[in-house]
């Protein structure tokens, strides 16, 4: 291994001090939300801030931030960073990068530039992937007005705990702390991995991010007959599990004909009566559409719905399906774009445009600030897994950029 320049070690050992704190048996990071994991997490990164010269505080909901106070527009903060929060056995990368790219930035700055003009905050938010309890974005919906301190969800983990137990247990809730509520935001810029495999193919450092997809998601029923395995002639049938192969298949056929960036999934299939010597009856499954324009994803779906019903009329099958999601895409910030993108130039840090396919807190941030993110590579594309992996310079590289912004935006 090559010697680490400077902000490549300051980031390495970073990442490598936070993944102690909910490090698992497969190599990976467990940190559900308000569980010892994560408080330790919270705290030693409170602490952390404090000796980084940020002064540390929490909000009701457990987010964690580090603030710069502006001598000019102190009550305009300029944010960034990401969710503490893993999934299961997740990576040492995902959100945590944001994390630490944003108090690395915030640090060196500081050292270099002193106070800013505008306030400069890091945050270390709570929770955004919905892994312990049902709900997603918990961090950055309570700062949103998305979710609220006075309306919190009735829902509990696989062990019964209710969100409101459990947030009470690690010491937050409705005032313990500063409220969550913000009006202050000026911007919010988020340095995270790509979980994907663009910007390792081409070989390109920083990714910044056009704009979030929009998502819908429809489950459909298919009804036939059930019936013997071994005296039904095959004329004879209506098979509900033959017909969903065929709509699946279709399904990628119409996915890989419209091309890139629409990305089309059957992910869950529940097979009734599920039995090997029985013709199945009836199937259940799900349909994942993703695409970053909210007309295109719109007309594409329509027509899946035709086509499925063509499909199930040919069979004699019975179809019915319902869309339990619709979220529209959500663009970023155009003027932050055209900043990130003149700083790459002006750095000479090898870009590419690109359109993420999964959420992200950016996009609820979004709602009441101009918003921004930079993606960095993340090795064969590999996410949510201990195998997450992404290159010291390559973190370096877009930790550079996000300061470059901050300093713009700030100074
Ligand atoms: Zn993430």
């Amino acid at each position: 291994m090559k010697p680490l320049l400077s902000l490549e070690r300051q980031l390495h050992n970073l990442m490598e001090w936070l993944a102690h704190y909910g490090a698992d048996r497969e190599g990976g990071v467990t940190r559900l939300l308000y569980t010892p994991a994560w408080m330790k997490a919270q705290h030693a990164l409170f602490e952390r801030m404090k000796d980084a010269g940020l002064a540390p505080y929490f909000d009701d909901a457990g987010n964690l931030f580090g603030r710069l106070e502006g001598t000019e527009r102190p009550d305009e903060t300029v944010l960034t960073g990401s969710h503490v929060d893993t999934v299961r056995s997740g990576g040492l990368y995902d959100g945590a990068l944001g994390i630490a790219a944003g108090m690395t930035a915030l640090q060196r700055l500081h050292e270099q530039f002193g106070k800013p003009k505008r306030t400069l905050e890091v945050v270390s938010l709570c929770e955004e992937e919905g892994s312990r309890f049902p709900v997603t974005f918990w961090g950055s919906g309570n700062m949103t007005g998305r979710w609220s301190m006075s309306r919190i969800p009735d829902v509990a983990d696989d062990e019964g705990v209710s969100l409101a137990e459990a947030m009470a247990a690690a010491g937050f809730g409705p005032d313990t702390h500063r409220p969550c509520k913000r009006s202050d935001l000026h911007a919010y810029i988020e340095l995270h991995i790509e979980q994907g495999m663009v910007l390792e193919k081409l070989g390109l450092p920083v990714g910044i991010v056009q704009g979030i997809v929009g998502q819908v998601r429809l489950t459909f029923e298919v009804c036939g007959e059930t019936n013997h395995a071994g005296t039904t002639r095959m004329g004879w049938r209506r098979d509900a599990l033959a017909g969903t192969a065929e709509m699946t298949l279709a399904l990628e056929r119409e996915a890989v004909a419209a091309g890139d960036p629409f990305v089309a999934t059957v992910g869950k299939l529940e097979v009734a009566p599920n039995v090997s010597n029985v013709i199945a009856g009836s199937v259940l499954f799900t349909v994942d559409l993703r695409h970053p324009d909210a007309a295109a994803l719109e007309s594409l779906s329509r027509h899946i719905v035709e086509l499925f019903y063509g499909i199930a009329a040919s069979r004699s099958l019975r179809l019915s399906h319902r869309q339990w999601m619709h979220a529209e895409p959500v663009p970023m910030d155009r003027q932050l774009l055209a900043e990130l993108e003149a700083i790459c130039l002006r750095k000479q840090i090898g870009c590419h445009p690109l359109h993420s396919g999964a959420g992200h807190d950016a996009q609820i941030m979004s709602a009441v600030c101009p918003a921004a993110m930079l993606f960095v590579p993340s090795r064969a594309g590999i996410s949510h897994s201990p195998l997450e992996h992404t290159d010291p310079a390559d973190m370096a590289a877009g930790t550079e950029v996000l300061m470059e912004l901050l300093y713009k935006l700030a100074y």
